[in-house]
């Protein structure tokens, strides 16, 4: 992260506020100005049973996972210490060891563990009941000293310290979604250290005007489901969360990723001419939206959209989209408690393949794991990442779904009942091996079997199946894997961070996570070449899809399907329109042949600008 301050005094309320800036990754474009809303600010509210069945084990591991997760968020905020001054760093380190101790052999942990295990609670009735003993016990020390004393002051500090750590427990032992941010005002801009996907989802986008996060890149889920609510957003701005309090005025730029806290009133005018420049350019990109997706010579360029939540939908149908190319079934199962039935999931997928009329939908299946959770699936004996070191490397899509194959049947059955003509394809997450591919499609089989017994009417033909190729074991094997799949779709977003050995939600590593690496385009290239070979139907659905920049290079490398954003469809459609296949394939030529990161984005700007 970067931060300067602004070159001039601000004031906020009568207040004199120094204008801040921040440089963070911006994930969703759009300006947003309002009131800042700290999402961690409310309090982590402890609803959930006092006592467990008896069975101590469980509470147990939750709570050592909660320290876990505590710990790792403390050495974050630890390395983050060091961008402020010698003084700063002085005063808080200290602040951070007590946080450190307490989450090490304390007897805070300790007393907690006995609690779980003698008395019955659950892990957060223990941590609560202990805090408070903890704090009562800290103020009882200074029982007949003056209440202004350095010594009652230094066992409040104590206390905060303790409730402090208590809070984070709490919030990391529920891993249910903070809330659903109701106590944002209307137009707030909700600032929040991490957030995760399951957050994301219950955002009200006509409440939230804008979101800022220390942690998150421009890949992972959350920034997705951003950009699928159109709010502009910007994470991986370090400190954020500790700079800002609730009320402060904010400017967010979800293009450019700056962030300005207390804009002095010159920036604020010039942030709302920008609001308003942006409004008038999507007027423009949207009357594009009669006009057909071809190329200037006139070849046919299917763009389409990815769906993330069922509120898109209007987007979607708004942004001229020619179909649903990725369907992404996480949403009916992220915030469930149970495990969404067959009927359910049925009328969900009806009603996105109705509102698409003619136009295709392809419904992939749970993509479950990495930065996911779900209390749904855990509840049935899902664990995702519980154990795992490399959550992103151990049970997840494709695999976790046929470790738990009766999850997969009924989304499977669900998707059957709901297709009534051939206008649906079924797409499998995270595939790396034929052997899963043809395990997949004999439970496929027997649903359609099991269908058949019932004398359901199914579609004919069957809806086809096809893979997801995002991992470096897929496109390199993509020949073989498409003599089996009946089309491929390209997950870049996941292939960038398997070849390079990047995490896609880490804001650590954010600048080494890069979608054009020539790596990463070398497999795509491969992958779109064994597919044509084959003739099989390919497509490309990963966040380059939308982006204008790249969508031509794609084109020369041959493909000619791109699922995105509804949001960056116009904005493709009119790259799309404004180039010969001729000069992109010059392009691609040229872009195939450099072996600098650097050099492929200046060549794909030196083309933007021809
Ligand atoms: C991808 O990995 O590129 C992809 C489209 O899937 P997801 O982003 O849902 O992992
Ligand atoms: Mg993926």
């Amino acid at each position: 992260m970067r931060k300067t301050d602004g070159k001039a005094e601000g004031r906020s309320a009568g207040k004199p506020a120094r204008e801040k800036h921040y440089d963070g990754t911006g994930i969703s474009p759009g300006i947003a100005i309002g009131a800042a809303a700290l999402a961690d600010e409310a309090p982590a509210e402890f609803s959930g049973p006092e006592h467990h069945d008896g069975d101590a084990a469980p509470e147990l591991h939750r709570l050592d996972e909660a320290v876990r997760r505590s710990q790792r968020q403390l050495e974050k905020l630890r390395a983050r210490l060091e961008l402020l001054s010698e003084d700063s760093q002085a005063e808080i380190a200290p602040l951070f060891d007590a946080y450190r101790q307490m989450l090490g052999p304390s007897r805070l942990l300790r007393n907690a563990r006995t609690r779980i295990e003698r008395d019955g609670l659950t892990a957060d009735a223990a941590v609560g009941a202990e805090c408070d003993a903890l704090v009562r016990l800290l103020l009882k020390g200074t029982d007949g000293v003056a209440a202004d004393s350095e010594e009652h002051a230094a066992a409040r500090r104590r206390g905060e310290e303790v409730r402090e750590i208590g809070r984070r427990l709490l919030r990391n032992l529920a891993r249910a979604p903070f809330r659903s941010f109701s106590f944002a005002p209307e137009g707030a801009i909700l600032v929040a250290e991490q957030l995760r996907p399951a957050d994301a989802a219950l955002i009200d986008p006509s409440r939230v005007a804008g979101v800022v996060t220390d942690d998150g890149g421009t890949a992972d889920h959350t920034a997705i489901m951003l950009r699928a609510l159109g709010i502009p957003a910007v994470l991986g701005v370090a400190g954020i969360s500790a700079d800002v309090a609730s009320g402060r005025t904010l400017v967010v730029d979800g293009g450019t990723g700056r962030v300005i806290l207390d804009p002095q009133p010159a920036t604020l005018d010039a942030a709302r001419g920008a609001v308003l420049g942006y409004a008038r350019e999507r007027q423009r990109l949207a009357r594009l939206r009669r006009l057909p997706a071809r190329l200037a010579g006139g070849e046919p360029v299917e763009l389409q959209a990815n769906l993330e939540l069922p509120a898109e939908l209007p987007l979607i149908v708004q942004a001229g989209a020619a179909g649903i190319g990725l369907l992404r079934t996480e949403f009916l199962f992220i915030n469930a408690e149970t495990l969404p039935d067959e009927a359910a999931q049925m009328a969900t997928y009806r009603s996105v393949i109705d509102a698409m009329g003619d136009d295709c939908v392809t419904i992939r299946l749970l993509d479950w794991g990495g930065e996911k959770q779900s209390e749904a699936l855990g509840n049935i004996g899902f664990s995702v990442g519980g154990q795992d070191l490399n959550p992103a490397l151990g049970l997840r899509g494709l695999r976790l779904l046929l470790r738990h194959p009766e999850v997969m049947e009924t989304q499977l059955s669900a998707i059957l009942r709901a297709t009534r003509d051939g206008r649906v394809r079924i797409l499998l997450p995270m595939v790396t091996t034929g052997a899963e591919l043809a395990e997949a499609r004999a439970i496929y089989d027997r649903v359609v079997r099991r269908l058949r017994r019932r004398r359901i009417s199914l579609p004919d033909p069957l809806p086809p199946m096809g893979i997801m190729v995002e991992t470096p074991a897929a496109a390199l094997g993509a020949e073989t894997l498409a003599l089996d799949a009946q089309f491929l779709a390209i997950g870049t977003n996941d292939l960038a961070m398997y070849t390079l050995a990047v995490d896609r939600a880490s804001s650590d590593v954010a600048s080494l996570y890069d979608p054009l690496h020539p790596t990463v385009l070398q497999l795509i290239g491969q992958t779109t070449d064994a597919a044509l070979r084959l003739r099989r139907p390919i497509s490309l659905c990963g966040e380059i899809a939308g982006n204008p920049l790249v969508v031509p290079l794609l084109m020369g490398m041959g493909l000619r399907s791109f699922s995105m954003n509804a949001s960056a469809i116009p904005r493709v459609k009119q790259v799309v329109r404004g180039a010969t296949l001729d000069e992109c394939r010059r392009l691609a030529r040229r872009v195939m042949e450099e072996s600098d990161p650097a050099q492929v984005t200046a060549l794909l700007r030196e083309f933007a600008a021809r």
